[in-house]
């Protein structure tokens, strides 16, 4: 799908088109600082396993200090066995006229996924990036690591473009935004809020991926909630088969018809359908979108059960498998995946126990009470009776037909993670203005989306900091092999970067 050409609203003033002529010009270095970025090692497994991000925080520091912007390294004590060991947080600030009355954040984190080399197709070493194509390869191309250079490139553009600011432009650089962010942004909002609160910030993560070629401004996020559901049922002898009370059955059957009875009652999305549909169709042209955006998943095509999965010598042979494309329902509604499953002991024996745990990804404004009684209410249409674990019903309950309440239950619900979601008012300030230098740059009408995974602005919105969007480089394959970013891209949002950077911090109050 091809991007629709716009002429902006507003034209590029002459201090923007200077900053614009910076970036190119410092184009080099900014590809250059990218790949130096991705040779550093600093994957994150979990919170035992990490890799020691010190090496890249102090490359960052180096650098920026080269430049003459002043840098702040805050330690994070690591929590557990390893008492010695801590985590880096870099803060970076060029500071203007009046610099406490106003600062712009820009923020993202060093720490990358792990990876598997022989997977990779595009280049042997993911921590060695190449250039193909106009595409930088690595682990980290895309999340994030592009976004990083982006943003230190535009503070020291900024800088030196001689612009006088009023306020503050800052950046923050966190060690372990693929694992909890326990010691990065979480750290920083809980323990120092005076560092973390900013009048309003970007975050750089990616927010451009197929089908979309440039990036979206993201506005918020969905709520992570993760349950486990307990399936009863009876044993027996696997030669006397019981369908209706076989747990796995019992679980089977509320997976296969949850994709058209399971109803959550969404609250309104953070932007409006009219706001999203005008963006879409300016973008992908009207007859695309009718064709294979709106529908929602029941009305589209059955697909052809006898088409044969196509077979390639790709070695990422995930790919082969993955038939569903992209859905952009998930960012309109609340959805629910099956991930786990567990059950049964033996071949002839019928299990009287399965367990399986499901990822809910609810939209801003759903409590978990919803979520929890939308469940039910589906779970009571299939005749099973649901109750929650102990330690859930001391502070939610659910309601259920008299009917259903005779049963036994079928399912015991326990809560593993629970995060709410949020998302910033579409006329916001640094949101609108984005929104408009995006267009400026990119000369496509912008896009307003909800994240459907969590960020680190949920740590800071949790703390009650709010002004907080998501926007970064373009790419695809983030945490999965032959990640890349278009390199123009990386390019193009820098542009947005400091141009918005300038636009906000010369608004005189
Ligand atoms: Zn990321």
């Amino acid at each position: 799908m091809n991007e629709i050409s716009i002429v902006p609203d507003e034209p590029l003033d002459e201090t923007e088109q200077h900053l614009i002529s910076l970036v190119e010009e410092h184009r080099q270095e900014l590809i250059t600082l990218l790949k130096d970025l991705i040779k550093f090692d600093s994957r994150t497994y979990e919170s035992s396993h990490y890799s020691d991000l010190h090496p890249i925080a102090n490359f960052c520091v180096k650098k920026l200090n080269e430049w003459g912007i002043n840098t702040q390294v805050i330690e994070c004590p690591h929590k557990g066995q390893l008492l010695n060991q801590t985590w880096p947080n870099l803060i970076a600030s060029l500071k203007g006229k009046n610099w406490k009355d106003r600062r712009l954040g820009f923020m993202g984190h060093l720490d990358i996924v792990p990876f598997n080399p022989d997977t990779w197709t595009s280049i042997s070493d993911p921590l060695q990036p190449e250039i193909k194509e106009g595409k930088l390869y690595g682990r980290g191309a895309i999340d994030m690591k592009s976004g990083v250079a982006a943003q230190m490139m535009s503070i020291y553009l900024l800088k030196i473009s001689g612009i006088e600011i009023h306020g503050e432009l800052q950046l923050i650089l966190t060690p372990d935004e693929e694992i909890s962010g326990k010691y990065g942004a979480d750290f920083l909002a809980t323990q120092y809020p005076e560092i973390a609160s900013a009048t309003a910030r970007i975050i750089a993560e990616p927010t451009g991926q197929p089908p979309i070629k440039s990036p979206a401004i993201i506005i918020g996020e969905k709520g992570a909630n993760w349950l486990r559901l307990h399936f009863h049922g009876a044993s027996g002898h696997g030669s006397q088969p019981k369908p209706k009370s076989n747990a796995i059955n019992k679980a089977a059957r509320f997976i296969y018809l949850a994709q058209n009875h399971l109803k959550f009652r969404d609250p309104k999305p953070p932007f409006t359908i009219k706001d999203l549909v005008t963006g879409m169709i300016s973008r992908f042209g009207l007859k695309n979108l009718l064709g294979s955006i709106l529908k929602p998943d029941s009305e589209k095509k059955k697909p052809d059960i006898i088409k044969q999965t196509k077979t390639t010598n790709n070695k990422n042979s995930n790919q082969d498998y993955n038939e569903d494309g992209v859905n952009f329902n998930t960012f309109l509604h609340t959805s629910i995946s099956f991930n786990q499953i567990q059950a049964g002991t033996k071949t002839n024996i019928i299990p009287d126990t399965c367990t399986l745990e499901i990822d809910v990804r609810a939209l801003p404004g759903m409590t978990l009470t919803q979520i929890l009684q939308d469940i039910t209410t589906y779970a009571n249409k299939l005749n099973y009776r649901v109750e929650l674990d102990e330690k859930l019903s001391k502070d939610y309950s659910i309601k259920q037909k008299q009917k259903i309440l005779k049963r036994n239950p079928d399912i015991t619900v326990k809560v593993l993670v629970h995060n709410d979601g949020g998302s910033e008012p579409m006329d916001a300030e640094l949101t609108r203005l984005l929104a408009i230098q995006f267009e400026k740059i990119y000369r496509t009408r912008h896009l307003f989306f909800l994240s459907p995974g969590m960020t680190d602005a949920s740590h800071f919105r949790k703390q009650g900091i709010k002004n907080i969007v998501v926007f970064g480089p373009s790419g695809d394959n983030a945490h999965n092999a032959d990640e890349f970013v278009y390199l123009e891209d990386l390019v193009q949002c820098t542009k947005v970067y400091l141009t918005t950077a300038y636009k906000f911090l010369t608004k005189v109050n």
